[in-house]
């Protein structure tokens, strides 16, 4: 992300009430939008921005909140939905029908795997998962039926970093829509739409309930496009599913948009350095970090991103059974043990690999940390203290 992209977040284009000029955006809350006559009423067109129609297809605040995330992603149209998850939902329901087939990385977001296999296996929609580590794995999973790949990156919980642009090579040789879940990162780490070589995915998800919002405090997703049409069949279905986000939300994430590049890269300065002191400790076998020598697909993280998100996973050395994990992350008393990331709050969560994952990647417990805005010396203390304990 370019330090001008930071510039234009906050100088966006935004028209205050005539007479009020102050840059922050109201949060205008309306279910029903008044009309002059019923000729302006039949004349206003719900599709286009040039007007307001009723509460649920848009008011002020969310306009310039989906300009804002557009401009974020580097895209052109943004959809908002209530939750990270209701976005995958949205692009799984206004893109797949019955007979059609979603691949989805196996180290994707569990949710995402749960709702292919829950919910649209019940409309006639099957689901594959491929190796995203091998790009090749993709090729000899696309079928006649496929119509939607998912990419993330890094993986869920496991951090694996893909080589996105073999993989969206793929996709494109096949002529398969692509939706990358970008909610790692951010619009900052790099851009999903231009990764280089002209490749970029159609569709740029991310949960705004992370670094967006920052606070920990707000649910919300976007769904992100370049292409009008593909942005028209996904309005025409956010439309018909009712997907809406309040007002008093819009605006908490219009709030913490500006300093979104300074949290970004404060957690990240913070989780890369923790990342390598455990790193160095006897009782961790391995660290996950993409930004971290050593970790899967360390390479492709380097040849795509500028920055990673203050997100690590250690697996423990074997000899520690998962209760004694459990233990140390009881023992933690600034990380707090909940799930999410990108807010001011340290996370902490052990996860079994054996329930989520097959095969199973790593032997030993793992435990990811989501790094938040607390000085690095006083969580690096409690790591300490809470890791002496399970000698
Ligand atoms: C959190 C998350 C989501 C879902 O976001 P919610 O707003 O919690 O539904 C989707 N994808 C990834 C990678 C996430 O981390």
């Amino acid at each position: 992300m370019a330090d001008h992209d930071t510039t234009t977040l906050i100088h966006h284009p935004y028209r205050p009430p005539a007479g009020f000029e102050a840059p922050q955006v109201g949060v205008h809350k309306a279910s029903t939008v008044v009309f002059r006559d019923v000729a302006a009423m039949r004349a206003r067109d719900w599709q286009h921005k040039d007007g307001y129609t009723y509460g649920l297809h848009g008011t002020p605040t969310t306009f310039t909140l989906e300009a804002r995330i557009a401009h974020l992603e580097h895209g052109r149209h943004t959809l908002l939905a209530p939750s990270g998850l209701a976005a995958i939902a949205l692009v799984d329901l206004a893109l797949l029908g019955q007979g059609d087939e979603l691949l989805i990385p196996s180290n994707a977001y569990g949710p995402g795997k749960s709702l292919a296999r829950q919910q649209l296996a019940r409309y006639g929609v099957g689901h594959r998962l491929y190796d995203p580590m091998d790009p090749q794995s993709l090729a000899d999973t696309i079928g006649p039926a496929t119509r939607l790949v998912w990419l993330e990156a890094p993986g869920s919980v496991t951090m694996e970093f893909p080589d996105l642009r073999a993989l969206l090579a793929v996709a494109r040789e096949r002529g398969v829509t692509t939706a990358l879940d970008n909610t790692w990162g951010a619009g900052i780490a790099f851009d999903g739409f231009d990764l280089g070589d002209g490749l970029g995915a159609d569709i740029v998800m991310q949960a705004l309930t992370k670094f967006p919002s920052g606070g920990g405090d707000v649910l919300m997703g976007s769904v992100t496009t370049r292409d009008d049409a593909l942005h028209l069949k996904l309005k025409m279905a956010h439309m018909d599913l009712g997907l809406g986000v309040g007002a008093n939300d819009a605006e908490a994430v219009l709030r913490s948009l500006p300093s979104i590049a300074l949290r970004y890269h404060a957690h990240d300065r913070s989780a890369r350095a923790l990342a390598a002191w455990l790193q160095a400790r006897p009782e961790i076998a391995r660290v996950l970090h993409p930004a971290l020598e050593g970790s899967p697909g360390h390479a492709h993280w380097r040849a795509t991103c500028s920055a990673a998100a203050g997100l690590f996973s250690v697996v423990f050395d074997a000899r520690h059974t998962p209760a004694q994990v459990d233990a140390f992350v009881d023992a933690l008393r600034l990380f707090r043990i909940g799930y999410s990331w990108g807010g001011p709050v340290s996370l902490v969560v052990p996860y079994d690999l054996g329930s989520m994952r097959n095969p199973v990647p790593y032997q030993g417990t793992l435990v990811r940390f989501s790094i938040g805005l607390e000085a690095e010396a006083d969580l690096r203390d409690d790591l300490a203290q809470a890791l002496a304990r399970l000698d």
